[in-house]
């Protein structure tokens, strides 16, 4: 009786020490987690059917075979929103479906986790980075919103001149990734990989599936990274996506172009590997781009109002 008493108080202290605090509906809950830096690798619009969706993963060993056991495969990722690069990209960024134009003329129109991050935490915006071989996702650092147009924006390196001009080779992106988490150490990042997606559109199917492999190899690079720096080891999350797919086969051009509501266009691949994840776990439940900035606020624990998706409930021990 007296150790049920015992037993008791223990559990009362133990929840008035994480009462999660409820001040708005989309306050999250939030249990202390291990991750203090998150990076996004966004590989531009490989298909399933040559990623995750060939049970041989030969075009994918590292992803398939050294990392996914690692951590947390959804393989009925989606994009529900417009499949094209810069919707897809601010999708995963806001949590919000916009049909945005691709060529880098228009903004999205909500604020991105960057922008709630660096302005919650009040962090400067080295701590945040953009850095992509797609000149024209340089929209991911602003929003046309009011009170967030111009403000709080993360840094940025869009494009060879880093100056959100024209396209750069990944070989070059990565220098300035490599460097940028050498010297600034952001604590949030988002890079973007295009060759994947102009050898699609070049109808050069040699070169796209090479591109498979290279940007599996920069995907194994980085994991490699975090797992030897002393800053980002055991404290960093690594999430590999993509921003669309391609179509199937047979449905127009197949995998030369993408943009429409095909299940080759919708279906992308989300690998998730982090302290606070699971491992060596497939989940086929539908999850899609919208819910990665809300799961990635939850994680660095701010907050993300504007965001339509939901946390990735199945990621987590
Ligand atoms: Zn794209
Ligand atoms: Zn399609």
């Amino acid at each position: 009786m007296k150790l049920l008493t015992l037993f008791g108080l223990v559990i009362l202290l133990s929840s008035s020490v994480v009462n999660p605090s409820c001040d708005s509906p989309k306050k999250i809950a939030n249990p202390t987690y291990l991750t203090k830096n998150v990076i996004v690798l966004v590989i531009d619009g490989p298909r399933m059917s040559e990623t995750f969706g060939d049970s041989t993963g030969q075009y994918i060993p590292h992803l398939s075979k050294d990392m996914a056991p690692e951590g947390v495969l959804f393989t009925n990722f989606r994009n529900n929103g417009k499949t094209n690069t810069n919707s897809g990209h601010a999708a995963i960024t806001t949590g919000v479906y916009q049909n945005i134009k691709n060529d880098g003329t228009e903004l999205p129109k909500y604020p991105s986790m960057f922008q709630y991050y660096l302005k919650e935490k009040q962090l400067p915006k080295e701590k945040a980075w953009i850095v992509a071989s797609k000149g024209k996702l340089n929209i991911l650092a602003n929003a046309r919103k009011k009170g967030w147009n111009n403000s709080f924006m993360p840094s940025d390196y869009c494009g060879p001149n880093g100056n959100g001009n024209e396209y750069s080779a990944d070989e070059r992106t990565w220098d300035v990734v490599m460097t940028k988490l050498e010297t600034d150490r952001p604590s949030l990042m988002l890079i973007n990989l295009l060759e994947v997606d102009t050898r699609g559109h070049s109808n050069d199917w040699t070169n796209y599936l090479g591109a498979i492999q290279r940007t599996d190899e920069y995907a194994f690079q980085l994991w490699e990274f975090i797992q030897n720096n002393d800053y980002y080891k055991d404290n960093t999350t690594l999430i590999i996506t993509n921003d669309h797919g391609r179509h199937i086969d047979g449905h127009k051009d197949g995998f030369k172009e993408h943009g429409d509501g095909c299940d080759g266009c919708r279906n992308i691949y989300m690998l998730a590997l982090g302290p606070d994840f699971k491992k060596d776990l497939v989940v086929t439940e539908e999850f899609e781009q919208i819910d990665l900035s809300l799961t990635i606020a939850k994680l660095l624990h701010f907050d993300m109002p504007t965001s339509n998706g939901r946390v990735i409930g199945p990621l987590f021990e």
